[in-house]
């Protein structure tokens, strides 16, 4: 299977579903990521918006070496992304390009706004992937794709329909996470835990509600003819 995962800036991806991604790829599957923003300003000290967002670039690409993942970057600013139709437009053409039969983002619960606006944007694009009369340099996806929203930072508003053990990837998924250095050592500065730590205590606790020892966290995209197949998670 072709895998997608969109996240809003660089690092959410793996904090979110990096251990799941590893899986697929054990398993063989072809994994996709698109960044809709690349957080140009989730730094205070590494000068400009222009600087953090090749920054943090580049420690995706590093990231997404261990997939090893294709990764398309939309360059919208950090913090501003808005629902449009060309934003719209946009993302459809980058699920396009991935034609994924699954589906990775954020939950509209998020309240992070390029969170929240990252899975907005993916919802309602979903019912055009498929048209051929949507004008597209792509063609239309070959099949409705599943589309599984990931869990929140801390879990705040976020109900599990479905777990992913990773216990036996936890360890890559939190070096995945600790490529992005830059976030790791400015989120260090003001937060009470590390963005590893936290990540591991995230997945300690998905893990906990499964029974696993490590576990990431899913709820499912419903809508009428777009129902998802969970069979589809490693
Ligand atoms: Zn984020």
């Amino acid at each position: 299977m072709r895998i997608l995962a969109i996240g809003a800036h660089p690092d959410d991806v793996e904090i979110n579903c990096g251990g799941t991604l590893l899986k697929y790829r054990d398993a063989g599957h072809e994994v996709f990521l698109v960044l809709t923003t690349s957080g140009n300003i989730g730094s205070n000290t590494l000068g400009s918006r222009e600087e953090i967002a090749n920054t943090r670039e580049s420690e995706q690409l590093e990231a997404a070496k261990l997939y090893p993942a294709d990764v398309k970057f939309l360059r919208y600013d950090d913090q501003y992304l808005v629902d449009t139709p060309e934003t719209r437009a946009t993302i459809a053409e980058a699920i396009r390009w991935a034609n994924p039969s699954v589906i990775f983002t954020h939950d509209p619960v998020d309240m992070s706004a390029d969170h929240y606006m990252t899975a907005i944007l993916v919802i309602r694009v979903m019912q055009t992937l498929t048209g051929v009369n949507v004008p597209s340099e792509y063609s239309p996806v070959q099949s409705k794709p599943s589309l599984f929203h990931w869990d929140t930072p801390a879990g705040h508003h976020f109900k599990p329909e479905a777990y992913v053990d990773i216990t036996e990837v936890v360890e890559k998924k939190l070096e995945a996470v600790s490529r992005h250095r830059s976030q790791n050592a400015w989120l260090s500065q003001f937060q009470t835990y590390s963005l590893v730590d936290r990540c591991r205590i995230q997945s300690q606790f998905r893990g906990l509600q499964n029974g696993s020892d490590y576990a990431e966290a899913f709820r499912a995209y419903r809508n009428h003819g777009f129902m998802p197949r969970l069979s589809d998670l490693p």
